[in-house]
């Protein structure tokens, strides 16, 4: 079939941060591209993910900052909070976006469609209506869906997130089971409008694969925060008592709920987009398994972001459907680089980290220097809050090279973000010791830890 027989150059399936960012740079490139959405243009991200969950976010953090008020000589009148007003806010805002994200794809000449749309042949999508169309590339962009884990008796009472964005009223008392990125953002959110939470984990402690220390600094904060962290345990059971919920965890203690949420993870959506009938390959763990320029195992089909359960975070889809575009589309082949991604929960007290956690870099190299500090941040001596921030450098002790960052407390996501640029050129711990302190701040720490706190030499291995 000749090229000029294709109705367009590129499909993409999912109008989410990878999907669009792949459509527009295609098109900037000279490409016909289709989007297909079935929800609303912007994907999880925009419309029921980072955006929305960082405003709310927003919100929670206001009870901490008229409490701190005070010991600064402000008297602040007895606050009160209202959840519909704050939903309506963020709604509205979403809305406004959606039709920035489809006002910029038009704008650069993608067509998008608002359905389902279904491989049925390595080169033909079939709409919902029916209607085929011939692509001369398809991009598979469809993200993931929040999963419940194991089924237990009354699991359809219970949440995920999607549904958390669209509460009719706050939560008086709420359980959440997982010890995640969502579990513990929305324990930090609800706690700080005022709900009373609790979070069941089955682990020994919430945040696996972060740093200890700062598992260790967030679950020690939060419980301050009078959030009541169980770990070990799993909800067995959620009975519908008269108006609220009775929840039976596995030691067979039971917690009283006026909404359950589950943040037990989320999963690829590899099904019902014609992937097995197009002969797409789907890896050991749930996404399709792509190369690194995002191939599938169909030469013209390629996926971007967390359908392909690479790393998960908005940015990455980004980079990835950017590079596809480029690598297809602008004659430059792109591999994404997944080393040295920053990550933040945006809990209560807030994460911010890169690289090797100090667990890591002891298994994998020959020595490794740990660099801590905990200290009350300047705000909190006139506030009384009883808070501390954790910063800490991984060091390769042998190059000398930050390999891991890791910050608890007040702005770490910020102070992360522009730890990144030194950690990706590279950065000696030299480097960040020649760098001049910016006083008073938090970050100051980072280029002023001079001692080291340990220093560890790899055991040989039996
Ligand atoms: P995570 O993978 O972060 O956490 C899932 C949690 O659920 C873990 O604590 C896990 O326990 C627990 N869990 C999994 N299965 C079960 C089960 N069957 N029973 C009991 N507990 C279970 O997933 P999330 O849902 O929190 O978030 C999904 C993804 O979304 C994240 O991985 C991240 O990529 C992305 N995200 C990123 C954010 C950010 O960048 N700030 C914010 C929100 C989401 P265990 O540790 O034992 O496996």
């Amino acid at each position: 079939m000749a090229v000029t027989d294709y109705d367009v150059d590129l499909f993409v399936i999912g109008g989410g941060s990878g999907g669009v960012r792949a459509a527009r740079v295609a098109a900037q490139h000279g490409a016909r591209v289709m989007v297909a959405e079935e929800y609303r243009v912007g994907g999880t991200c925009v419309i029921r993910g980072c955006v929305p969950k960082k405003l709310l976010v927003y919100a929670s953090r206001f009870r901490g900052e008229f409490e701190d008020a005070a010991g600064y000589g402000w008297t602040v009148p007895q606050s009160s909070f209202d959840w519909p007003t704050l939903i309506a806010n963020k709604d509205k805002e979403i809305a406004r976006l959606e039709a920035a994200y489809t006002a910029t794809l038009e704008k650069t000449g993608v067509a998008i469609v608002k359905t389902r749309a279904v491989i049925t042949d390595p080169n033909v999508v079939q709409l919902a209506d029916g209607k085929r169309v011939r692509a001369r590339y398809i991009l598979i962009a469809t993200g993931g869906t929040p999963t419940y884990g194991d089924p237990v008796p009354g699991i359809e009472h219970a949440i995920s997130s999607n549904e958390a964005f669209h509460l009719s009223q706050l939560p008086k008392h709420l359980v959440i089971q997982g010890g995640g990125y969502i579990a513990i953002e929305f324990a930090g959110i609800f706690a700080g409008l005022g709900s009373q939470v609790t979070v069941v984990y089955r682990g020994e402690n919430i945040l696996r694969g972060f740093d200890d220390d700062v598992r260790a600094h967030v679950r020690m904060d939060m419980e301050k925060h009078g959030i009541k962290v169980l770990v070990g345990c799993k909800i067995a059971a959620i009975e519908r008592t008269e108006k609220r919920f009775s929840v039976l965890l596995s030691g067979g203690n039971r917690a009283t709920a006026d909404c359950v949420m589950f943040a037990t993870g989320r999963t690829p959506n590899v099904s019902k987009v014609g992937l097995k009938e197009a002969g797409v390959a789907i890896a050991a763990n749930g996404g399709v398994a792509v190369d690194e320029y995002s191939r599938s195992s169909v030469s013209n089909i390629y996926a971007v972001g967390d359908v392909t359960n690479r790393v998960n975070l908005t940015p990455v889809a980004v980079r990835e459907g950017h590079a596809f575009a480029d690598t297809v589309f602008g004659g430059k082949k792109v591999a994404v680089d997944h080393a040295n991604v920053p990550t933040a929960v945006f809990s209560d007290p807030e994460v911010g980290a890169i690289g090797l956690t100090e667990a890591q870099a002891r298994a994998r190299l020959a020595r490794t220097d740990i660099y801590r500090e905990m200290f009350k941040p300047l705000k909190a001596t006139l506030s009384g809050r009883d808070t501390t921030v954790l910063m800490k450098l991984v060091v390769d002790g042998v190059t000398d090279r930050v390999v891991g960052c890791h910050i608890v407390g007040e702005g770490a996501a910020e102070m992360v973000q522009v730890a990144t640029i030194a950690i990706t050129m590279g950065a000696k711990k030299a480097d960040f010791d020649a760098a001049m302190a910016l006083h008073p701040t938090a970050a100051e720490e980072l280029v002023t830890m001079r001692q080291k706190s340990a220093s560890y030499a790899r055991e040989a291995a039996e």
